[in-house]
């Protein structure tokens, strides 16, 4: 043990108490247990739990999580301690199977493995068939009766040991592995295709072969000592934890890069010792639809990694019961034994030694979003967990794939074989979108005119594109963030969209894309997928999802199939998650039908309607530039009158749509020259329309350009600079209000909401003007409707002074977009290209316009809200960001009493999980503190 010793005694003393680094598990009893998982990873806890539970385990050890964070911080120095403690638990394992690590006759071969605190699957490191050296592997030889066995074991554990350990594998060599290219050198010399063609003789050869590998690559002889191999590959496994995959597999999954790997240490035992040995993967329902069925796969006479390498193909789990009964019902028995033990559908790894079962690992399975809803419902109704666990167990995000049409599994998998994903963007808008590319709005609207169903490719998007963006099946622009405008609108229209997909370029002249080297034109066929933000360049089939089938009542299969588990699961679900969350859900909506399907989806009400989408449409955009254009007060009020009635409508179809629950209205927001074409064509067009000369409309645009638009003349400073605006609006919102409650008896509840307000004294002459309306409105229509009259919160300064603010509001809404936008001095429309590298170096742990940020904007909506509500305590508070809609934002809202989250209507059952799964953490918060 020259090196070991060397290693671990060159430890330095650490200041640090002393602790227990090392967990041994065997023989039915084990140091550690479940509880534990954040000290042995989840492997480890796992592996000791079943042991306690008496299953066949093969025995063997854990070192601590803490060893692995002491051994990064010590630049690869073992903790004092840690030697014995392993020689320890060796002794233990040893003693078990009556076997010797590094016996020439009868010698123990270990398998050494990471396990984070979560799964990380095939993100770090694991060598196999350790203390293999060319004396023990003639024991092994002669003690198996199979010396092609042992030798095909050694072969890969030079292999393994000098890829993972050693570093034989160059940076950058990922796609080529020296040790694969000789197998295949010897195999096409020997005339076979198959490695279990090889025979002893051959494996002889290679392990020769690989260690001149190893020396040619790494520069070391390989080591022959087991100590040394054993050392050498718990450092290996910790160093792992930093390897790149692991660390941008961390940042994706939000993952402490504090917690570190333990490492699990366990005698081998051997799935490719013959006919009667073999190896598997099975999970205890089905991953991917949630049946209660036991499902997975195995491979006879086999290693653990040919299963997993699709070397061989597996056999469906079932044939085990004819290929070694014995080990099918131990199989069965344990699996439904860790199911009920863990109240969770279980993944389970097997190996089967000469017709004996042995346990490798368990743990929670991942599974589909489907899945995880059908599987926690149905364990509610066997008993198996209560309802509130089965809300708390489902990730919010997860919902989105019962709603979103679907791409067809395996027709994506060819699409990325054959080398049709060109390019990734921001996943910003969820679902699967399939259809030929145009590069303006007036295109995707002509095209799908015609039945052809098309995908809007822009470099970015503007209002000016709604009509365009209804029209398409999906959306992708080259730049924009989560929250641009493509984005929220996409996904406020339930359309699939890929945003700041900066690698396209994008010609509207030649109506072009280029992108990796190849130019697409108009009519090319495109696929797009925003789950992943993946661009595939051919059509890929979609379908609706059976949950939005149903709701809809558009699905034309069998009601037997529409009334599928999937939905049934959902609606349960959806059912528990209402009688739990005490935030109210709304929807960020501007159209009689989105306002349906966020009905549909179970939306409470219009958190957000953006009156400037309503400008936008057959004969509603001429009165609205009109009134741009307009050069006197009179000019304007005749193009208000006119746009009057086209509002008025609107509103009626929302608040009939919306059956008496509340809808806020915002009034007019965003700069005027939104509304007036940039394009020569354009231009003339509506000059002509308007009979002005385009030098007139030109000279207007010149006239409204502003260099810092979002900070200029916008929001409530367009209604105090242009009272007769907010005025028409109000008479549009009351007036309607007013005629569908006598039409339908049901009253509406409106809501005005005053955009970007910044001083007390905006709102309050907005209000005066919407009070004024209401009065004569009420008065001419012989009736009252009880209103309220709010702001947004979207500027430091408001936020900052909620207390004067409130003075003369019903209620607050939190746009969290603006607040973001103006609380960092980062423009939402242009974060997109440099967020994702702030995130990468941790300047920023998460987007912020897409989860909000606590510290800042965060501390901003609790001051308030809090000084809002200190001045009218029965203040009504909401978000209408598109943070609304974020389950990570949504409990920070629990936190803050806000009365509701409003987000775009697609998102809405997501929100209503992720608010039941606030309202039941922070009462179990309560309780813990009051216990
Ligand atoms: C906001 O700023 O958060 C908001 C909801 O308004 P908009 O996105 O329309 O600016
Ligand atoms: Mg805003």
């Amino acid at each position: 043990m020259k090196k070991a010793a060397s290693l671990a005694s060159s430890a330095k003393a650490t200041p640090r108490t002393r602790t227990k680094f090392v967990f041994a598990f065997g023989d039915g009893r084990a140091d550690g247990h479940r509880e534990l998982r954040d000290l042995l990873g989840g492997k480890g806890a796992n592996l000791a739990e079943m042991c306690n539970l008496g299953l066949p385990v093969p025995p063997g050890f854990t070192v601590s999580t803490e060893v692995c964070t002491r051994y990064s911080e010590g630049d690869g120095e073992f903790p004092r301690g840690l030697e014995a403690e392993v020689t320890r638990a060796l002794k233990r394992v040893e003693e078990s199977l009556g076997k010797t690590f590094g016996d020439p006759e009868n010698p123990l071969l270990l398998s050494v493995r990471s396990g984070a605190r979560i799964s990380m699957p095939g993100m770090m490191d694991t060598v196999l068939n350790l203390g293999l050296n060319d004396v023990t592997v003639e024991g092994l030889a002669r003690r198996s009766g199979n010396p092609r066995f042992a030798w095909d074991a050694y072969r890969r554990f030079v292999q393994m040991y000098g890829d993972v350990v050693l570093g034989a594998r160059a940076e950058g060599e990922a796609d080529r592995c020296p040790f694969a290219e000789e197998l295949e050198k010897l195999k096409a010399k020997r005339g076979v295709t198959e490695d279990t063609d090889l025979e002893e003789a051959d494996l002889r050869k290679l392990v020769k072969r690989f260690k001149r590998i190893v020396k040619q690559r790494a520069k070391v002889d390989f080591p022959e000592d087991p100590l040394e191999q054993l050392w050498g590959a718990v450092g290996a496994v910790f160093r792992s934890w930093n390897n790149e995959r692991a660390i941008a597999y961390r940042q994706i999954h939000s993952i402490p890069d504090e917690w570190g790997t333990a490492v699990t240490v366990m005698a081998m035992v051997f799935g490719n010792m013959g006919e009667t040995s073999g190896t598997g993967v099975a999970f205890t329902r089905d991953p991917a639809t949630g049946a209660k069925q036991f499902y997975g796969e195995y491979l006879m006479n086999a290693q653990g990694e040919d299963v997993v390498a699709g070397i061989r193909t597996p056999e469906p789990i079932e044939r085990l019961r004819r290929s070694s009964p014995s080990a099918w019902s131990e199989l069965q028995r344990i699996q439904e034994l860790l199911e009920r033990h863990y109240h969770d559908m279980q993944d389970l790894e097997f190996t089967i030694e000469d017709g004996r079962l042995f346990m490798l690992q368990c743990r929670n399975g991942k599974r589909t979003g489907f899945a995880a809803v059908r599987i926690a419902t149905e364990m509610v109704r066997e008993g198996l967990i209560s309802e509130e666990e089965a809300l708390l167990r489902i990730d919010p995000e997860s919902l989105n794939q019962l709603l979103q049409p679907v791409f067809d599994a395996d027709e994506l998998a060819r699409a990325e074989r054959d080398g049709r994903h060109i390019g990734t963007g921001l996943p910003a808008g969820p679902g699967a979108a399939t259809g030929r590319i145009v590069f303006s709005a007036a295109a995707a609207e002509q095209w799908a005119t015609k039945g052809e169903d098309v995908l809007l490719v822009r470099i970015e998007t503007s209002p000016e594109d709604i009509k365009g963006m209804q029209a398409a099946k999906g959306i992708l622009t080259a730049r924009g963030g989560m929250t641009s405008h493509a984005a929220l609108v996409a996904r406020q229209m339930g359309r699939v969209c890929v945003a700041g997909a900066s690698a396209l370029e994008i010609d509207y002249g030649k109506r072009t894309l280029r992108v990796a080297g190849k130019t697409y034109r108009e009519g090319h066929w495109f696929s797009l997928d925003g789950g992943t933000g993946r661009i595939y360049a051919e059509a890929i089939a979609t379908a609706p999802s059976e949950v939005i089938g149903a709701l809809f009542g558009t699905d034309k299969r069998s009601e037997k199939q529409r009334r599928g588990r999937v939905f049934q699961s959902f609606k349960k679900l959806m059912r528990w998650a209402d009688s739990v969350r005490t935030m109210n859900v709304r929807a960020n909506a501007d159209q009689p039908d989105q306002c349906r399907t966020a009905v549909a989806l179970g939306a409470q009400g219009i958190g957000l309607c953006r009156t400037e989408h309503m400008f936008f449409g057959p004969g509603k955009i001429e009165p609205v530039r009109e009134m741009i254009l307009a050069d006197t007060p009179e000019e304007r009020e005749a193009a208000l009158k006119r746009l009057l009635p086209i509002q008025r409508r609107d509103f009626e179809g929302i608040f009939k749509a919306m059956e008496g629950r509340p809808v806020t209205i915002r009034t007019l927001d965003p700069p005027l020259h939104e509304f007036l074409p940039h394009e020569p064509e354009a231009i003339k067009a509506v000059a002509a329309d308007l009979g002005v000369s385009p030098a007139k409309i030109r000279a207007k645009i010149e006239h409204l350009t502003e260099l810092n638009p979002m900070l200029g003349h916008r929001g409530c400073r367009l209604g105090i600079t242009f009272p007769e605006i907010t005025r028409m609006q109000a008479r549009a919102v009351f007036e309607a209000a007013c005629n569908v409650a006598k039409k339908t008896g049901k009253k509406p509840r409106p809501e005005i909401m005053i955009p970007l307000v910044s001083t007390r004294e905006e709102l309050r002459l907005q209000a005066e003007i919407v009070r004024e309306v209401a009065e004569e409105v009420f008065e001419k229509k012989g009736m009252r409707l009880i209103f309220q009259l709010g702001t947004m919160i979207e500027l430091p300064r408001a936020a900052l002074t909620a207390a004067e603010i409130a003075k003369e509001a019903d209620f607050f809404s939190f746009g969290t977009n603006d607040l973001t936008q103006t609380t960092f001095g980062l423009s939402r429309d242009d974060a997109g290209k440099f967020i994702p590298r702030y995130a990468e170096l941790g300047i920023l742990e998460k987007d912020p316009f897409a989860t909000i940020d606590r510290e800042g904007v965060g501390r901003l909506i609790a001051i308030a809200s809090s000084e809002g509500r200190h001045t009218r305590p029965d203040l009504k508070l909401g978000i209408c960001g598109e943070h609304g809609g974020d389950p990570d934002s949504i409990e920070f809202c629990q936190g803050q009493g806000l009365a509701y989250v409003s987000c775009s209507p697609f998102r809405i059952p997501i929100a209503r999980l992720a608010a039941a799964q606030a309202a039941l953490r922070e009462r179990d918060a309560g309780a813990v503190r009051s216990a």
